[in-house]
């Protein structure tokens, strides 16, 4: 390899997650030559596959929505003129609580009813899910519609009352309401739904019922209520689709690069330098990294800004995963997406998650797992801070940590048994960060907050000429509906950026 060698294109970035690279197929349809640079030796991030000893596992994420009207991947399918391929899924979870099993139906009403019936109350629980229903709706609506949200001058804030309806303005209350406030308002805060409803936004918002604003958490909730999509052979296959349509557009994703230096270099253009040393340059860079990692890379007039970014944000979980391997011992309807409470009071060592959520491959499958084989990708969250300072208790602890994973599966999950396991491991924080270089093994974005108010998102612009965000620690936070919407909205920022600079795309 050549340590000197030059590239150019009209836009870099950095990061191949589904937030950069809906932000590169945006920018490629639109006419710019694009170049993803990607650490990682495939492309994807938390969204992607990998293979170990024949099997397919998925890197993170194993829940696909956001193809329904008005959702950011239905919007990102239309504006490129492509389906991804998908499967959808339905039912498409069982949540396991108390030797109960709890159907997330996607049909609205057939929720409502299994809801009452699993928690009484009907007259509470319709109220909550309609409501939360709403609420979703009108947010998916109204956020696909603001891509210059937050708002970052006063162009962006005059924009607001034009493109929105003056009827959708009351759910912005719901910003300032929790979900507990919300739960409580309905009559169904019981400790039993609060358990429910906690664990179901811990996958979705980071958060538990007192410190999610409904707003969100009525997006999260209700995630099972919309179109759930399975990809045959693990999500790394959306992501190839969307590389194979980026190449088509003459732009291109290159892996094993990791970027290691980001600068403004002379005539307008930045310089990113990568590990193997080559440099590219480009009048606008947009980042896929967690704005904690921004700080080690970037030279000194910019990384203050990211440093002050990361201690704002310095919440945020790790996931403990695993991968299995077990025999085909599960009934044919089965739902893929299990999530598993434990007893009450019981945590899992070290971790101190209270559920563990479980994705299983489809029973036809094969490229996942041959025949007669399945592979689950079991997850919960832990702290982060505590992996990388074990003292040598490293290896001990993610033993015990894989051993009570495997033991509450026998418990709970049905047709689970460890003398079927074929394969087993795991992984904790230390490992992430390894795997995506995501800074302490953070994952998920960033926890919503009671304390934060919807303009306080990171927005997509930095303040530094061509330096642009996405991905989830920034407006509008994780989950891959997230992610692309703000690979979207960043688009349109980058518009506006060449339009008033008269920057012209020229490589
Ligand atoms: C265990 C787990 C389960 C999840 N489950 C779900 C789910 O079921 N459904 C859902 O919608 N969401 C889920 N999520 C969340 C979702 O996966 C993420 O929020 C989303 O995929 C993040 O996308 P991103 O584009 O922000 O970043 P990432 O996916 O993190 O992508 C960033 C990319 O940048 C690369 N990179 C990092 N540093 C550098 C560098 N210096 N140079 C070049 N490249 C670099 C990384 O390798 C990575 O490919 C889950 C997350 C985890 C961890």
């Amino acid at each position: 390899m050549n340590s000197k060698q030059k590239f150019y294109a009209d836009a870099i970035v950095v990061g191949s997650g589904m937030g950069g690279m809906s932000a590169a197929c945006m920018m490629a349809k639109n006419g710019l030559k694009v170049t993803v640079l990607e650490a990682a030796h495939v492309p994807g991030g938390c969204s992607s596959s990998y293979k170990r000893k024949g099997y397919i596992f998925e890197s993170g994420a194993t829940t696909l929505v956001g193809f329904d009207e008005h959702q950011p991947l239905k919007r990102l399918e239309d504006e490129l003129g492509i389906e991804l391929q998908k499967t959808e899924l339905n039912p498409s979870m069982c949540v396991h609580l108390d030797g109960e099993q709890i159907t997330r139906y996607k049909n609205d009403e057939k929720w409502i009813q299994e809801a009452s019936e699993k928690f009484g109350n009907p007259k509470g629980q319709r109220k909550f899910w309609e409501l939360a229903k709403n609420v979703s709706d009108t947010v998916w609506r109204v956020s696909g519609k603001n891509v210059f949200f937050p708002p970052q001058n006063i162009t962006d804030w005059l924009r607001l009352p034009f493109q929105n309806n003056p009827a959708d303005a009351p759910v912005l209350r719901f910003g300032f309401s929790s979900v507990l406030d919300v739960m409580k308002s309905c009559g169904v805060n019981t400790p039993r739904f609060r358990r429910f409803v906690d664990e179901q936004l811990m996958i979705t918002a980071q958060s538990e019922a007192d410190d999610t604003p409904f707003l969100f958490g009525a997006a999260g909730l209700t995630y099972t209520n919309y179109s759930n999509y399975y990809v045959y052979g693990g999500l790394l296959r959306m992501i190839e689709q969307l590389q194979e349509w980026l190449e088509s557009k003459g732009s291109e994703v290159k892996t094993r690069r990791k970027v290691v230096h980001i600068e403004p270099a002379s005539d307008g253009l930045y310089k990113v330098i990568t590990e193997k040393g080559e440099e590219y340059y480009a009048p606008v860079v947009i980042s896929n990294l967690p704005v904690w990692n921004m700080a080690e890379i970037t030279s000194p007039e910019i990384q203050p800004w990211f440093k002050e970014k990361s201690q704002k944000y310095k919440k945020a979980w790790g996931a403990i995963t695993m991968g299995v391997v077990h025999k085909d011992t599960f009934a044919d309807d089965m739902p893929l997406h299990h999530q598993i409470h434990f007893e009450e009071g019981d945590a899992l060592p070290m971790a101190g998650a209270r559920s563990v959520f479980v994705s299983m491959s489809a029973k036809d499958d094969t490229e996942r797992a041959k025949k007669g084989l399945r592979t689950l990708n079991v997850s919960c969250h832990t702290p982060t801070a505590k992996w990388f300072s074990m003292n040598g208790q490293y290896d001990d602890n993610k033993a015990h940590v894989q051993a009570s994973i495997l033991e509450h599966l026998e418990q709970k999950l049905p047709g689970f048994n460890k003398k079927d396991v074929e394969l087993a491991f795991a992984a904790t924080p230390v490992t992430w960060q390894n795997w995506v270089y995501r800074k302490e093994g953070r994952v998920g974005g960033i926890p919503q907050s009671m304390n934060r108010s919807l303009l306080d998102w990171t927005p997509a612009q930095a303040p530094f000429s061509g330096l642009f965000l996405c991905g989830d620690t920034v407006y509008p936070g994780q989950g891959i509906p997230g992610v692309t919407l703000s690979g979207i909205n960043v688009y349109y920022r980058v518009k506006n950026y060449l339009n008033k600079t008269k920057i012209k795309a020229t490589f």
